[in-house]
């Protein structure tokens, strides 16, 4: 599904939920979920990170059986404290919940690694990615990935013309010297 943006579909996969559950994330994390979440309506807990900003995994599982969270939002890298969260956490979170996950790509031009091609393995799993920090935030083109289920589901609550012609055919362009956008990445990191 495409988004104007990764916040609007942040919102969309919000504005999906039923009135009343809970939304949770770390914290420190990125603000639009509590912001999001709160403009809806709906109530969210975000569970403080351990002191070296690692996923404290028994915090949030607790958590997890204590609200039922029906998102998690999960920012890989997180923004931001910058580091990857242990894949081995996000596991045992993705294992804990009956909710959503949404590992929250946006930084991954600046990381190695990257959950998108397991999303197939995981029904309750959707990855979120943007151009936005590969240098064209004013662009507003994100993506989140799913099984159909789920994407099927945002399908019906997305305005139907949210990309414009112009983020299209510019997001095209953009892809195609995608080298570019990636090597000044490559540079950002090294400094
Ligand atoms: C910047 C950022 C976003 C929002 O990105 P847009 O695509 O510009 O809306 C979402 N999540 C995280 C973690 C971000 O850092």
């Amino acid at each position: 599904v495409l988004g104007n943006g990764s916040d609007e579909l942040i919102q969309l996969i919000l504005m999906a939920m039923n009135d009343g559950v809970n939304i949770m994330a770390p914290t420190p994390g990125f603000v639009m979920y509590q912001h999001i979440a709160n403009s809806l309506g709906l109530s969210f807990s975000g569970i403080p990170l351990n002191e070296d900003f690692s996923l404290n995994v028994s915090a949030m599982i607790s958590a997890i059986k204590l609200d039922d969270p029906a998102v998690i939002f999960l920012a890989y890298p997180n923004n931001p404290t910058a580091n990857l969260f242990d894949d081995d956490d996000l596991l045992a979170i993705l294992e804990a919940t009956n909710g959503l996950v949404v590992i929250d790509e946006a930084y991954q031009p600046f990381a190695n690694k990257t959950f998108l091609n397991r999303a197939p393995d995981f029904e309750k799993l959707l990855v979120m990615r943007t151009v936005s920090k590969l240098g064209l935030a004013g662009l507003r083109l994100g993506f989140v990935v799913g099984h159909k289920s789920l994407t099927d589901q945002l399908e019906k609550i997305r305005l139907p013309y949210n990309i414009n012609v112009f983020t299209q055919l510019t997001a095209a362009f953009a892809f195609k010297h995608i080298d570019v956008l990636n090597a000044q990445a490559a540079v950002i990191c090294e400094q």
